[in-house]
């Protein structure tokens, strides 16, 4: 069976007191739940959630990283210093890092080669802009995003791989795709890993929906068969939201 999963990207949000108290705030009230939790704090601030989170279930991510092992990459960081202080799990292709820092699929292609050498897991994340989707031409878009940066793959690498759908037009808008858009997109996914691979890669593979889930909506996303969870922005801040949000797995 496939994993439910949860996860709050912090982006650049949060000091450090205000990451331990979060982070304390989250430990204290996280309910009892199928879903894997997961947070990504930003890098100054990961080896203080690695020890608030000691004692927790819910794992920490990195919101980024670069592909080479170590060098003259100034601001940049790598997977060994990830894992050196415990971090194992990344966030890579979400629409902020490909649309401000310009960021391609023949790059995420090259960090999601070395993510997976390192034995990290991945959050790949990817999905269509609003012109994309006025135009028809969300399913092409998805396609070739998924094609240019994780084909290149075997099908085994997909163990080590969670995959998040997230339009673009519906992050930190507040407009959500509709339960049904989320289902169709995470279906036709799911069918085209299945015609690039097999059915057991594409039915074992967690697709996680990202775009304005609230409290509100999570429940109703979240119920829909090809919806494994969740990439939670703006109300993974807050802690009552994000564990509203976990309930409705
Ligand atoms: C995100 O940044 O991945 C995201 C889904 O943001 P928000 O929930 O704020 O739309």
């Amino acid at each position: 069976m496939r994993a439910k999963i949860v996860a709050g990207n912090w982006k650049m949000n949060k000091n450090a007191q205000e990451t331990e108290s979060l982070l304390a705030e989250l430990f204290a009230k996280l309910p009892d739940t199928e879903a894997e939790v997961i947070v990504a704090p930003t890098f100054v601030n990961l080896a203080t959630a690695v020890s608030c989170l000691e004692n927790s279930i819910i794992q920490v991510a990195a919101q980024n990283m670069h592909f080479a092992e170590n060098g003259a990459f100034t601001g940049e960081i790598s997977t060994d210093m990830l894992l050196n202080i415990n971090v194992d799990v990344v966030i890579l292709g979400h629409s902020e890092r490909r649309s401000h820092f310009g960021e391609t699929d023949d790059l995420l292609s090259k960090k999601v080669q070395t993510a997976l050498e390192k034995n990290m897991r991945i959050i790949f994340c990817f999905g269509e802009e609003l012109e994309d989707r006025k135009s028809d031409n969300h399913f092409g878009v998805v396609e070739s995003q998924l094609k240019n940066a994780l084909f290149s793959l075997d099908a085994s690498a997909f163990k080590n791989i969670v995959l998040a759908y997230e339009p673009v037009w519906a992050i930190g808008t507040g407009e959500t795709a509709s339960p049904e858009q989320a289902q169709e997109m995470h279906a036709f996914i799911r069918e085209t890993i299945a015609s690039k691979y097999d059915s057991s890669t594409a039915n074992n593979v967690s697709i996680l929906y990202g775009g304005s889930v609230k409290p509100a909506n999570a429940k109703e996303i979240f119920s829909k068969p090809d919806v494994d969870g969740g990439l939670i922005g703006g109300a993974s801040l807050n802690s009552d939201d994000f564990i509203a949000i976990i309930r409705g797995i």
